[in-house]
This record gives structure tokens, C-alpha cells and sequence, in this order.
């Protein structure tokens, strides 16, 4: 069962995010190679992710059928629409905004080196750990928690 986020958290969590530096403006747009299913987010962002929808308009977006991405290696995350956009933007969580193109390496990196990106990390983590959530959502005592974690444990383990 979820906790949903009361106005001041979602509040919170926005102003957060509304201080980061993505960088994705150097993205090409119609990439989404880095919407894994399997990224790692605080319950606070999953509360924040999944904010508004029903429990059935959530699981229907997590029982759909899995895509792969084109290169075979991850699953696409559940968020990203047929469109090849994230259904969810601007309710995406830290690691989604992080990330970003690095023309300097021809590759794509996280940017949690930016101190800006940092001291929301942790503001968000103060932030999810003041939540009446159980422990294993706090202070990352489960640092490999992801987006289809999150939902086995909230939503599925119930049926
Ligand atoms: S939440 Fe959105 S931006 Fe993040 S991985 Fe999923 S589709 Fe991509
Ligand atoms: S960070 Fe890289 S993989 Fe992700 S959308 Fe931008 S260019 Fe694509």
C-alpha cells in the first residue's frame, strides 16, 4: 500500500527538482536510450512518479507488455509512451534529470558530480526520510531500489 504525498512534500519535492541542472537540452529528442525500466529512485519519487494516478491506472501501466530496447539489453522503462516520450515528464525522478549527453566523451553520463545535482540528491533523500514510510525506504538501506521495484513491493505483493 502507498503512502501518497501530501501537498507541502509534492510541494518540496518540487522545488528540488525545479533546481536542478539536467543538461538534456544537448539530448537528441527522440532519444531515450537511457529510460531503462530498472532506474533507481527513492520512494518519495516514486510517490511523486505515480502522483494522481489510480491504483488501476497504475498497474495497468506496469502489466502492460515489457519492450525491449533496441540494442536488447535493458527493458524500456514503463513511463515511456509509444511516442518514445516520457509519459510522466515532469514527474520524472533525480536520476532521469541527471542524466545527459557528454559530447566531451561521446557518451551519456549521469551529472551528480554537479554540485548543484548533488545537494538535491541529498535534500531529497532528507526528505523522502521524513515520510511515515517503512525503514527499507529509508536512508538508501536498499540503494538498488528501481522504478519495477518499487511497484513489486507497493502494489503487487497485494494481489
Ligand atoms: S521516468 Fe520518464 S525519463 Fe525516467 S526513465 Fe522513465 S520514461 Fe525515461
Ligand atoms: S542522456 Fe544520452 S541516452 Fe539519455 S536521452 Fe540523452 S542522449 Fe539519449
Amino acid at each position: 500500500m502507498m503512502t501518497p504525498l501530501n501537498r507541502s512534500q509534492r510541494r518540496q519535492l518540487e522545488k528540488i527538482y525545479s533546481h536542478m541542472k539536467s543538461g538534456s537540452e544537448l539530448c537528441d529528442p527522440n532519444c531515450h536510450k537511457c529510460c531503462i525500466e530498472d532506474v533507481k529512485l527513492t520512494y518519495v519519487e516514486f510517490a511523486f512518479l505515480v502522483d494522481r494516478l489510480s491504483e488501476k491506472e497504475i498497474e495497468n501501466i506496469f502489466t502492460k507488455p515489457r519492450k525491449l530496447r533496441e540494442d536488447g539489453n535493458y527493458y524500456l522503462c514503463p513511463f515511456l509512451n509509444d511516442a518514445g516520450k516520457c509519459s510522466r515528464y515532469e514527474h520524472r525522478p533525480w536520476v532521469c534529470r541527471a542524466y545527459r549527453k557528454e559530447p566531451k566523451l561521446n557518451a551519456c553520463v549521469q551529472q551528480p558530480l554537479r554540485e548543484i545535482n548533488q545537494k538535491a540528491a541529498q535534500r531529497i533523500l532528507q526528505l523522502n526520510n521524513t515520510l511515515d514510510i517503512p525503514p527499507i525506504f529509508k536512508d538508501y538501506t536498499n540503494p538498488e531500489m528501481t522504478i519495477r521495484d518499487m511497484f513489486e513491493v507497493l502494489f503487487k505483493k497485494q494481489a
